[in-house]
């Protein structure tokens, strides 16, 4: 099954892709993570990135669709692929598309997390994720466990993204609303969206998840 996942910053795309990947040995591919990897190697492309994701923009199309290309054409995965933060617009859904049927995969759901944008801001603010590992933390619903080690791995670091901060999520949520919004349209239009309320506790958003999988 490959799906995506879809949503503003914050919506917990993440959080539930991560127990897609260990509940259903999924591969997890976010254009994301991808680029703060770019960035923090320091490859060219990263140093051109860097500028553009701390502002809150989206970097080009031809950039993400060439990450993602090359994911897909280098792996398989049995449990399927999970999209988050890919597509992001309509020019990446339909490279996305292409290339599906280029490599004769299906893409079998679109699964919309819906979230107020206050929640959206409170939530970002407040978030942290391992350095080690990916867990993602939050301040408030989720803090780091007192004694100061990761859950998951044990590890001791954790970061906050940079552009986790109020002025960049103000350009983010924008950027979502301009230019990754039309996709519910696009989806719905091809009869492969569903809707989960990502407001909810994660294990219970998980569920709707799952049910949504299952059919
Ligand atoms: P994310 O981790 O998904 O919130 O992405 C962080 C930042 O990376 C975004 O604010 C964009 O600058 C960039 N980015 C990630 N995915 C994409 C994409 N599909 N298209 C364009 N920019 C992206």
């Amino acid at each position: 099954m490959n799906i995506i996942l879809l949503g503003p910053p914050g919506a917990g795309k993440g959080t539930q892709a991560r127990i897609l990947v260990e509940g259903r040995n999924m591969v997890q591919l976010s254009t994301g993570d991808m680029l703060r990897e770019a960035r923090s190697s320091g490859t060219e492309m990263g140093k051109i990135v860097a500028e553009v994701m701390d502002k809150g923009h989206l970097v080009t199309d031809e950039i993400v669709i060439g990450l993602i290309r090359e994911r897909l054409t280098s792996g398989t995965a049995e449990g399927g692929y999970i999209f988050d933060g890919f597509p992001r617009t309509l020019a990446q859904a339909d490279a996305l598309g292409n290339l599906m049927s280029e490599l004769g995969e299906t893409l079998d759901a679109v699964i919309e997390m819906r979230v107020d944008d206050e929640a959206l801001v409170s939530r970002i603010t407040a978030r942290a994720t391992c350095a080690s590992c990916g867990e993602v933390y939050n301040d408030q619903t989720k803090p780091i466990p007192a004694d100061g080690h990761c859950s998951n791995c044990n590890g001791t670091d954790f970061s906050r993204r940079a552009d986790d901060n109020a002025e960049s999520l103000k350009t983010r949520l924008l950027a979502y609303y301009k230019q990754t919004s039309p996709l519910i349209g696009y989806y719905y239009a091809k009869g492969a969206l569903s809707s989960v309320d990502g407001l909810g506790e994660i294990d219970d958003v998980a569920e709707a998840v799952a049910k949504i999988l299952e059919g």
